[in-house]
């Protein structure tokens, strides 16, 4: 259930940048997601639609941008690709103390404002 926290959160960030900035509708928003996050875009997706009703950001589109693991060996500092070796052992020694460079990200990265309607 936390996709409906983190979601939640969202839409407090778009509002209060869209009260800021004066304008009207939010009409998309850009989130960046870490292979190694477990949140569920259709999960996302899914909270958006509900608890954006009514609100600034009611009909945004969200656009997903997945960013791939990097992972740093401790022993011998081979850096890597989950599609090179696991999470948690490092492929070119075999070592498991494993630093997490990227992958675990979970953030807005913008969004895009409508021009405010003439009055
Ligand atoms: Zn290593």
């Amino acid at each position: 259930m936390h996709e409906l926290a983190v979601t939640g959160q969202i839409l407090e960030i778009a509002e209060r940048h869209a009260t800021e900035a004066g304008r009207g509708q939010v009409t998309d928003l850009y989130l960046v997601i870490g292979e190694l996050s477990t949140f569920i875009d259709d999960s996302i997706q899914f909270y958006w639609d509900i608890i954006s009703r009514g609100t600034l950001c009611e009909g945004a589109r969200l656009h997903f941008t997945r960013v791939p693991a990097r992972l740093r060996c401790q022993h011998c500092s081979c850096e890597y690709g989950l599609e090179q070796g696991e999470l948690m052992v490092c492929p070119a020694c075999g070592h498991g103390r494993v630093t997490i460079l990227t992958g675990q990200e979970f953030r807005l990265e913008s969004l895009e404002l409508a021009e405010k309607e003439p009055s």
